[in-house]
């Protein structure tokens, strides 16, 4: 039996891969490594399902003294400064309540000016008005900007804005190799910060998301150490309920110069990333960067999750990407691709199974 034989034998059987076999993976024939993630997808999720949430990102303010170069959205690269008010983001809580939305993921820049007391100010107020609604925001490192800005232990953060009302808060890792992040992101917390946040974040039960933003000029070998990266803290914690991949836009960014990743790359990332991530249950598939038709490709090669349709977001869009979808698109997109939509919840349970007759 030959090397890659052996390999494919042991991910249809479900078995661990290794850091150098997922290396390899890179070298295989697109459709055979799509083919061999879809399989592995099978064994976890044997029945076809595709899951996406009503939500809403908010991205409440652009101010933000990291200023990396890998971001448009910062004010100082192309958009002006602003910060919205209480009254503007409760309105825009109001328009997904209205809607059915569930899940609202508020996100800002690392703010000099705002502390603890701001944020717990700014959860408490929406859970006081819309206490159904999942808070699944901030980042890790608006989490450690708060703690070093406030001077208060990072524990004591997690635990204030958990009894204000935060649900959980999505994994914004950019790329967790500190050679890159040295380079693109000087002035956010660096891996091993990134994964004491998550340990915190374990030790409060909150659940997170792992994310991955690649094309920053790092190797493959890079990628596979942050999907290493990943991998470990899941088997230490069990913290992350997704795994979302996405490629980094360099339109607009100090980093303009860059070739972006190629659709390829995404698709092998997804497969590799459902392969290797074998602690992780739902691989989402990167609409927003990627654009419906990559993402609905991606149903096929491991991916069994569409994320947020409401999704009003500005670091994306800060880039030029116009991707906007509807529910009725999105259901008509997970039907072409021969699988069952379904409506699910910030925990990925399910709310309805056939959203498209109640929710038109
Ligand atoms: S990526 Fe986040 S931290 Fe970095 S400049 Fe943009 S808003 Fe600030």
């Amino acid at each position: 039996m030959t090397a890659k034989e052996s390999l494919k034998k042991k991910i249809l059987a479900g078995r661990r891969i290794s850091p150098a076999e997922a290396d390899a993976l890179f070298s295989w024939d697109l459709l055979e490594l799509g083919g061999a993630a879809d399989m592995r997808r099978r064994l976890i999720h044997p029945v076809n399902t595709v899951g996406f949430i009503l939500d809403r990102i908010i991205n409440f303010t652009n101010v933000c003294e990291a200023a990396c170069d890998f971001c448009a959205f910062h004010a100082g690269a192309a958009l002006k400064p602003y910060e919205l008010s209480m009254p503007e983001i409760l309105s825009k809580i109001e328009e997904l309540q209205a809607l059915g939305g569930t899940q609202v993921m508020l996100q800002g820049g690392l703010h000099p000016r705002h502390t603890l007391a701001t944020y717990t100010g700014m959860v408490r107020e929406i859970k006081k008005r819309f206490p159904a609604v999942c808070l699944h925001s901030f980042s890790p490192s608006e989490l450690a900007h708060i703690s070093a800005k406030s001077a208060v232990p990072l524990d004591r953060v997690i635990a204030d804005l958990q009894s204000a009302g935060l649900d959980s808060v999505p994994g914004a890792a950019d790329m967790l190799v500190d050679r890159i992040r040295a380079k693109v992101s000087r002035k956010k917390i660096r891996t091993d910060e990134w994964v004491e946040v998550m340990r915190a974040l374990h030790r409060h039960g909150m659940k997170s998301s792992a994310t991955m933003t690649y094309g920053m000029g790092e190797t493959q070998k890079e990628r596979i150490a942050h999907l290493e990266v990943v991998r470990r803290v899941q088997d230490e914690t069990g913290i992350f309920r997704a795994f979302i991949p996405w490629s980094f836009s360099p339109k607009r960014t100090k980093m303009e110069s860059m070739a972006p990743a190629t659709g390829i790359d995404y698709l092998k990332i997804v497969a590799v990333s459902r392969i290797f991530l074998d602690n992780i249950r739902y691989i989402q598939a990167g609409w927003l960067t990627e654009g419906l038709k990559l993402a609905q490709i991606a149903l096929a090669m491991g991916a069994n999750d569409m994320g947020g349709v409401l999704t009003e977001e500005k670091v994306v869009k800060a880039t030029g990407a116009g991707t906007k979808a509807g529910m009725a698109e999105f259901i008509d997109l997970i039907k072409n691709a021969g699988k069952i939509p379904v409506l699910r919840d910030s925990d990925y349970k399910i709310l309805d199974r056939r959203p498209g007759g109640r929710l038109k």
